[in-house]
């Protein structure tokens, strides 16, 4: 099916370019050195700088692995660490929207539990991080690929590739996963994500804002600057129809929902929708494969955890490669891979609950539902303790750390 080799081989394929794939690449070559060949194939390569307008929060833990892989400081500068959160919970015409929990945004002293940040400026980030690294980048998609005994065949334009593990990184509608037979259970909520940036007048003083309106949550996310990234959730064919609006229209349903809190507000963004689900591979791993990041899992954005979560992925599969590498095992061995799943299952199936489980809790139009929730987050909120736990378990601070997410080179 894949054809003969051409001669070409690697220790480890990544198809994929995305946080997930880059991150792997560099984390792997940096402890692994240049004997271990690391190639990274994804048609996205072929632009000179990435166009993902959309900006993630970046919790603590995932920011150790960027700053243990030496992809931050490039991007440090432009980074909005998010000094506070405030939630609400109201109609959508409600004169006022009082807070229900407020969360200081630090996990310890001096250390903010996330940061904002633009997709584009990490992603180029890594990418220069990988070239340095002496990572191959090929600007070419990943193709059908075949396992045998002791290698895995994977097609990339006109070469066939041959290496010791190929892992999926290629994102949500994964061809790797598909290729290799894993199903993907989930569902989809009917449910899109606009996406897009405004600028306002009045400095946000890095507060985080996520009201919870009848159509699903609407997040303010503080950028560098007077700036602020937007993610507002709506039934996926409302969302398609306010998308569409001219710009005066498309203004006033924003401001509708931004309020004026922080003064005139104008976008300076593009805008589009991003449909939403739930969904989980059955396996993470297969014949000489493992699947990372949303190839693997995908959830609701309503937490801000889904890179979080890939990055999670990434430090725990570059560790249990590199313990084998240094003792000389084979990365793509089935032992090796089990201890990757074995990881990561149990966290991404917790946490794709909860997030399925807030979104269920508050998208909705009950006056009885809001009352009861109401209730709950004002105790929470009174709870210091109980506060505690979320952040830190927000910044990525729970559970068996890897290696890279303490911010230990592995
Ligand atoms: C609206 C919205 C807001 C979000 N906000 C946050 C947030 O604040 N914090 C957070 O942690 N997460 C957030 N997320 C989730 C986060 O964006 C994703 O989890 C993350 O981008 C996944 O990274 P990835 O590298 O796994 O996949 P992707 O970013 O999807 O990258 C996959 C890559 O694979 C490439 N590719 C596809 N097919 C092939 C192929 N056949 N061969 C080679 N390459 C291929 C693509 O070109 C792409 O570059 C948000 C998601 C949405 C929709």
């Amino acid at each position: 099916m894949v054809g003969d080799t051409t001669g070409k081989t690697a220790d480890v394929m990544i198809a994929g370019a995305g946080f997930a794939g880059l991150a792997l690449a560099v984390a792997l070559r940096q402890a692994l050195g240049e004997n271990f060949a690391v190639i990274v194939a994804d048609p996205a390569l072929k632009f000179p700088k990435s166009n993902d307008m959309r900006a993630s929060a970046i919790a603590a833990g995932a920011r150790h692995l960027f700053e243990a892989i030496g992809a931050w400081d490039a991007v440090a500068a432009g980074a909005q660490p998010i000094l506070d959160m405030v939630v609400t919970d109201s109609k959508l015409d409600d004169a006022v929207r009082p807070s229900f929990l407020t969360f200081g945004g630090e996990i310890a002293p001096g250390e903010p539990f996330a940061h904002m940040i633009e997709n584009r400026h990490l992603i180029d980030a890594l990418v220069a991080r990988a070239k340095e690294e002496g990572v191959e980048l090929r600007a070419e998609a990943a193709g059908a690929h075949e396992a045998s005994t002791h290698r895995i065949a994977l097609r990339s334009g006109a070469q066939t590739i041959a290496a010791k593990l190929l892992v999926g990184a290629d994102g949500a509608r994964s061809r790797t996963r598909q290729g290799a037979g894993i199903d993907n259970y989930g569902w989809d909520y009917q449910q899109s994500a606009i996406v897009t940036t405004v600028a306002h007048e009045r400095d946000h003083n890095g507060r985080a804002e996520e009201h919870f309106l009848p159509a699903g949550p609407f997040a303010i996310l503080p950028l560098k600057g007077k700036r602020s990234s937007i993610v507002w959730t709506e039934t996926t064919q409302e969302a398609e129809r306010i998308v569409a609006l001219p710009d005066t229209e498309f203004h006033a349903e924003l401001e509708r929902r931004f309020g004026l809190h922080l003064g005139d507000i104008e976008v300076v963004g593009p805008r589009r929708a991003f449909p939403l689900g739930l969904y989980t591979a059955r396996s993470f791993v297969g014949e000489r494969l493992a699947l990372i990041g949303d190839a693997a899992h995908v959830i609701h954005p309503i937490a801000g955890q889904g890179l979080n979560m890939g990055l999670r992925d990434v430090a725990a599969l570059a560790e249990v490669i590199a313990d084998a590498a240094r003792l000389g095992l084979d990365p793509g061995s089935a032992d090796v891979l089990e201890r990757y799943q074995r990881w990561r299952r149990f966290d991404t199936m917790t946490m794709g609950m909860a997030t399925d489980g807030l979104n269920r809790l508050f998208s909705n139009h009950s006056d009885i539902l809001r009352l009861t929730r109401d209730v709950g987050l004002g105790l929470v909120d009174r709870l210091p303790m109980l506060k505690n736990l979320f952040i830190r378990e927000a910044a990525g601070a729970t559970g068996e750390l890897p290696k890279l997410l303490r911010g230990e080179a592995l």
